[in-house]
């Protein structure tokens, strides 16, 4: 059945909160106690596993499954190269926390081969300089060093890039952002090429304990229905708001994969919601924060509300003063060029 289709008719489970179940005739079945398995999170891995072309193991954030990725498949010392200019959060986690049990991290420019590395954590359409790899060489190169291959396809979805088909050992999905897409949960997923990987995540699943509840998982279920009609409107409304704040004489730079990125357009059709643009200074860019009526000055993407913020208040060290991070969500795009204009 074709993603799109299989979405839209996919099963909705109820949402049975109950954390333990009945044994049958004295043996534990499928389902026996939440922090193993549940109907609702399965469903959802099954969805998310067929859309992703494997494995799919559900997880309470992308952070959560980040976090379970790095602990369950790599060993004490390895060493992640993650690319630059994706997500902080990210960075944050292996260069920071992760240190203290010995993960090296080095950073390095996506848009060139990668460096040699356990583990290569690619990021295309990154958050927030929207840098796009050249998947395939990338990943090429990666495994002839013997490393094994992450990719964040949270700005893009599946919709627009498998990157399993492409060679790549993990996709990792925050899905709250573009797979739930209505800021109403928190939830992570990776998903495998090789079932023994997933696996051996389930089985970290269960005993660390960080499990994703069912009622995000009803929500994340209820949000890819509609995946296959929200991802085309974002990504159209991205690329003209892209087009037009190129032309405005209050903004220097706009980065979007779709405007002219030859590498960009040779692995997708359309190029996510995600857009980051600079104004003149930090000053600019909190006077546009506060003039907002439409938008909503807020973190996080992929919603199907638009959102816009000033980076440096997170990333002081990585982003520009002026930079800008605009998703676009289903908002009329005359409503919303009109929101921004003013703002600007
Ligand atoms: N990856 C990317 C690209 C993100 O933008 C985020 C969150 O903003 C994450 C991972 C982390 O996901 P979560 O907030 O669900 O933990």
């Amino acid at each position: 059945m074709d993603a799109k289709t299989l979405l839209a008719m996919g099963r909705t489970p109820a949402v049975q909160r109950a954390t333990i179940h009945p044994f049958d005739r004295g043996e534990p079945g499928p389902f026996y106690y939440q922090r193993a398995a549940h109907p609702v999170g399965l469903e959802a891995e099954r969805l998310l596993g067929e859309l992703d072309g494997g494995d799919a193991v559900l997880f309470p954030s992308g952070m959560g499954a980040i976090t379970s990725l790095v602990l369950a498949l790599l060993t004490p010392g390895a060493t992640v190269a993650v690319a630059d200019g994706g997500y902080y959060g990210t960075h944050g986690l292996l260069a920071g926390e992760l240190s203290r049990w010995g993960l090296k991290t080095i950073t390095f420019d996506q848009t060139a081969p990668p460096p040699t590395a356990d583990l290569v954590w690619l990021e295309p359409c990154s958050n927030p300089m929207l840098t796009f790899p050249d998947l395939d060489a990338a990943i090429e190169t990666a495994r002839a060093n013997g490393a094994r291959v992450a990719v964040d396809n949270t700005v893009l979805s599946p919709l627009l890039l498998r990157p399993l088909d492409h060679g790549a050992d993990f996709v990792l999905h925050s899905a709250s952002k573009i797979l739930g897409g209505h800021h109403d949960a928190i939830l992570g997923v990776v998903v495998c090429a090789d079932e023994a990987d997933a696996a051996r995540l389930r089985q970290f699943r269960t005993a660390s304990g960080i499990v994703a509840a069912p009622d995000p998982a009803w929500l994340l279920i209820r949000g890819l229905k509609t995946l296959a009609v929200r991802v085309p409107r974002q990504s159209a409304a991205a690329l003209e708001l892209a087009r037009r704040l190129q032309r405005h004489p209050a903004v220097s730079i706009v980065r979007y994969p779709g405007l002219d990125n030859p590498v960009a357009a040779k692995y997708v059709d359309a190029f996510g919601p995600l857009l980051s643009f600079d104004v003149a200074d930090a000053d600019h860019a909190a006077h546009v924060e506060r003039s907002l009526k439409l938008i909503e000055n807020a973190t996080s993407l992929g919603g199907v509300t638009s959102t816009l913020e000033a980076r440096a208040r997170w990333e002081p060290e990585r982003v520009p003063p002026g930079l800008l991070r605009l998703s676009a969500g289903l908002e009329d795009i005359e409503d919303l060029w009109a929101d921004l204009d003013r703002a600007l």
